[in-house]
């Protein structure tokens, strides 16, 4: 494993309704035909004015400044950054960044890695520069920028530590997951190397990829300080420009903004109010309902799930819960790719169903079928059919399937264990999955004996 110096800087896109100084609606979602979102603010047009500060995006960036044990500031002046760009037409970006002003966060650690500050900004339009065509849809849309102390030493380091901020950014929905990760690293060899940054990273397999590239390429060539960007295809990171500097930014601050002042008890109602870790509730999950810990991972890795058993967990046994959460529930959002938070799936429903299983009157294949019925809206689990235990009724049926078999029948009697599979399953599908598995089981065996 190679071996540096690395920093990151992390860009989190934040889930508002609304763009950083303007009302349009926010939002990344792919597909949105260019263009819609926008208005004289974000689409810079001369003399527009900023809107105040969308709170709500103040509110995320404080809930995340926390989460990292950052200190969050008490005064922030917003700052134009200013630079000339296709994707920029006012000229600068508002920006809680530079010299000027105080970051949201500072000093933070998270995971043992030191967060030198985090900052609230808006995004810039995106251009694309094959057809020249510019979709402000993107522009004024809030998001932070995180940045590490150069804390890190190899690829791997890095995409943990990456993991599991993602995880835990998830935990505060505060951080758009569907908008992807934007980072740029920092790498350099110490005592041999400049540091460079490598810009624009869009997944973390090229997280990986650009600072193996990067630090094996600076062992050979040496490095001049400048920014760089890694070229997904070639798995190669390539010279963009020498580093400019923070005067190239020709910071000053905003005139038509107020600076934003955070005071204690709103910030400490933030504090109060963080949801629980990821790793938090981890511990909680095996200690409270007893669950092993390859479950509790299952369980934690999104919130949503974590709760839905917690609260299905307070009406009927936890280990009798356990698999129909982390398998039953999983399969029927994974079979429609939808998370729990897309879907309306009561926990009420989901454990009246639980409790037909569990008392016996209907069988875990039929309860398995009307968890598919769930999708996408969950209902009281009424007048079913209940599970079939008269012997005599499952008799009948078991000796109908073997008489229409004669080819299954011959092949169990051949010794061939999978032919009882089949039997059974034919049992099922003429009882709409209700006959009592074990039952069935011992009777066509003995029907076939
Ligand atoms: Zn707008």
């Amino acid at each position: 494993m190679k071996q540096g110096m690395i920093g990151l800087e992390i860009h989190t896109y934040l889930i508002t309704r609304e763009k950083l100084f303007c009302s349009c609606i926010a939002s990344r979602k792919k597909g949105l035909k260019p263009n819609t979102n926008i208005c004289p603010i974000c689409t810079g047009q001369p003399g527009a004015k900023p809107m105040l500060p969308n709170k709500s995006a103040v509110e995320k960036a404080v809930q995340i400044g926390l989460m990292l044990g950052c200190t969050i500031n008490d005064s922030m002046t917003w700052q134009r950054k200013h630079y000339d760009w296709p994707d920029l037409p006012k000229g600068y970006q508002g920006t809680l960044s530079g010299e000027g002003t105080s970051p949201v966060g500072s000093n933070g650690t998270f995971y043992g890695i030191k967060i030198s500050s985090m900052h609230l900004e808006e995004d810039p339009a995106s251009w694309n520069p094959d057809t020249g065509e510019i979709d402000y849809n993107r522009s004024g849309l809030p998001l932070v920028e995180i940045v590490t102390a150069p804390d890190f030493s190899q690829a791997e380091e890095v995409v943990d530590w990456l993991k599991k901020l993602l995880h835990s950014l998830s935990y505060l929905k505060a951080a758009d997951s569907d908008a992807g990760i934007k980072v740029d690293v920092n790498v350099s060899i110490p005592g041999k190397t400049k540091r460079v940054e490598v810009k624009n990273i869009n997944s973390l397999e090229s997280v990986y990829e650009a600072i193996e590239y990067e630090l094996e390429r600076q062992v050979k060539e040496g490095s001049v300080r400048e920014t760089r960007r890694f070229d997904e295809k070639r798995g190669k990171t390539m010279s963009m420009r020498e580093k400019e500097s923070q005067d190239d930014y020709r910071f000053i601050s905003d005139p038509d903004l107020q600076p934003l002042v955070l005071d204690t008890k709103f910030v400490n109602a933030l504090k109060n109010n963080l949801p629980e870790s990821p790793q938090q509730k981890l511990e909680k999950i095996i200690k409270k309902y007893s669950i092993d810990e390859k479950n509790a991972a299952i369980l934690t890795k999104h919130r949503d799930i974590a709760e839905f058993f917690e609260g299905v967990s307070e009406k009927i046994d936890p280990q009798f819960a356990l698999p129909w959460v982390t398998i039953e529930l999983l399969r029927v959002l994974n079979y429609h790719s939808k998370n729990l938070d897309e879907v309306s799936i009561t926990i009420e429903h989901f454990v009246a169903l639980l409790k037909l299983v569990k008392d016996g009157k209907i069988t875990p294949l039929k309860a398995k079928e009307m968890l598919n019925q769930f999708y996408p809206r969950s209902f009281m689990p009424n007048n079913v059919e209940g599970k079939i235990t008269d012997i005599k009724e499952l008799e009948k049926i078991a000796k109908e399937v073997v008489s229409h078999n004669a080819k299954a029948v011959s092949d169990y009697r051949a010794g061939d264990s999978n032919a009882l599979n089949f039997l059974m399953g034919q049992v099922m599908k003429l009882t709409q999955k209700r006959a009592d598995f074990a039952l069935t089981r011992k009777i066509l065996v003995k029907i076939l004996s």
